[in-house]
């Protein structure tokens, strides 16, 4: 099915993900880590979308979830217009193509008693995108091509490989089910500078080749704001600033936004604004502070933060802010 430029490919809509504590014998349930707590967004085809924050913040579960690795507490997931978050695993099986994920190691991600031409050819072979070996062979020399590594890279073995090489392996291997969307999940975290530069800049000439859309998933704000074109910034399982990239940088309306992005290295020191260093560390998902859930770090916090939530307010630009400095 075809996707217009202005319907998203993907909504989610007020997810939300607890994991059960369970203790004792009878594993009876003690309490919930609340990772994921109503987030909603969406993406266009083509379209890039960083989901940006701290370890621990709940943005890995939120590509999980969308990935169906395990099922919501609520909340919905829309891909093309068919929800996917309560279709049967039968039902899922032809969508599940549309949807790919490179993650963050590609040391552990690639099985090393296959040789690449296998890891690249499975999906082709699973969701039947090749009618014989001598497509499927031609598909992956394509493959291989489009992510810049050599045509006899197919014959070798996943540890004859570099750290970057392997994540262009992972992304050919992503790109052969002909997906609408990829999930990068820290896909370059684990690479060394200039590797992680040359795997962004492939990743951003596909995009524009192929019509992909990337959600993005980083705790890395320097890369994000190269290859991104908005931002949600994720603390303790909730958005609480989600806006297009130029006007987030430029000009971060969320105290905790404000805080991630003074952390930023510039190439000219004397342009630096003022590092807020944040006190103390993420509170736990278990026990999550009252009121809003930022209000025991923010350095602008306010009486009222204590005990009421801020709502999630949608200012003239149309970025999302949940603050009460920015209530209207
Ligand atoms: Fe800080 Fe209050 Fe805004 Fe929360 S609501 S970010 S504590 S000013």
């Amino acid at each position: 099915m075809s996707t217009s430029a202005s319907v998203p490919l993907l909504e989610v809509r007020q997810i939300q993900k607890f994991f059960p504590i369970k203790t004792g014998i009878f594993s009876k349930v003690t309490g919930h880590v609340h990772a994921v707590d109503g987030v909603s967004f969406s993406i266009k085809k083509g379209e890039t979308l960083a989901l940006v924050g701290e370890s621990g913040c709940g943005k890995s579960t939120v590509g999980r979830s969308i990935l169906r690795l395990f099922d919501l507490t609520s909340g919905e997931v829309i891909l093309d217009g068919t929800r996917i978050d309560s279709l049967s695993a039968s039902a899922l099986r032809p969508l599940r193509k549309r949807i790919q994920v490179i993650f963050q190691d590609p040391f552990s991600s690639l099985n090393p008693r296959m040789r690449v031409h296998d890891i690249i050819a499975e999906p082709i072979r699973n969701f039947g995108l090749a009618s014989d070996q001598e497509q499927i062979k031609a598909r992956v020399v394509q493959l291989l091509d489009k992510v810049r590594l050599p045509k006899d890279a197919g014959e070798r073995w996943p540890h004859e490989f570099s750290g970057g090489q392997r994540q262009r392996i992972c992304i050919a291997r992503a790109l052969a089910a002909e997906p609408d969307l990829i999930i990068c999940d820290e896909a370059v975290s684990a690479l060394d500078v200039s590797v992680k530069a040359q795997i962004v800049n492939l990743l951003q000439d596909l995009q524009k080749e192929l019509g992909l859309a990337l959600l993005f998933i980083s705790h890395d704000l320097a890369i994000v704001e190269h290859m991104t074109h908005r931002v949600a910034v994720m603390y303790l399982g909730r958005i609480v600033e989600l806006a297009d990239r130029t006007e987030l940088f430029s000009n971060p309306q969320h105290p905790y936004t404000t805080a991630l992005l003074s952390a930023v290295p510039v190439p000219d020191p004397k342009k630096k604004a003022h590092r807020i260093v944040l006190q103390g560390d993420v509170p736990s998902p278990v026990n999550r502070p009252s009121g809003c859930h930022f209000h025991t770090r923010c350095p602008d916090v306010m009486d009222i933060c204590k005990v009421q939530e801020p709502r999630q307010t949608i200012m003239p630009s149309g970025r999302m802010v949940a603050c009460h400095l920015r209530q209207v």
